[in-house]
């Protein structure tokens, strides 16, 4: 695996990889009913990263070429709730 860690302090607005603008949302948790809602172009995507948390997950995603960003350490988004 030579995937590049990137660590950024928010979510990029270019992927640095391949110059791209679709910059997902990566959401952790179990969401039974989560639905993708339907997206228009240009709009930000939020995606699935699963229900098994690290301290140290990708936050975002470059729906392109897949490359991932990681907040520096320690100042992860705030979870969802789900309740
Ligand atoms: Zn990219």
């Amino acid at each position: 695996m030579a995937s590049t860690i990137h660590r950024v302090p928010g979510r990029p607005e270019r992927c640095p990889e391949c110059g791209s603008e679709k910059i997902a949302d990566i959401i952790y948790g179990y969401f039974p009913s989560f639905e993708e809602p339907a997206r228009r172009p240009g709009e930000r995507r939020t995606i699935l990263g699963g229900c098994c948390v690290t301290n140290d997950d990708p936050a975002w995603e470059c729906t392109s070429c897949h490359a991932r960003f990681h907040p520096p350490r320690g100042s992860w988004p705030a979870p969802p709730t789900a309740d």
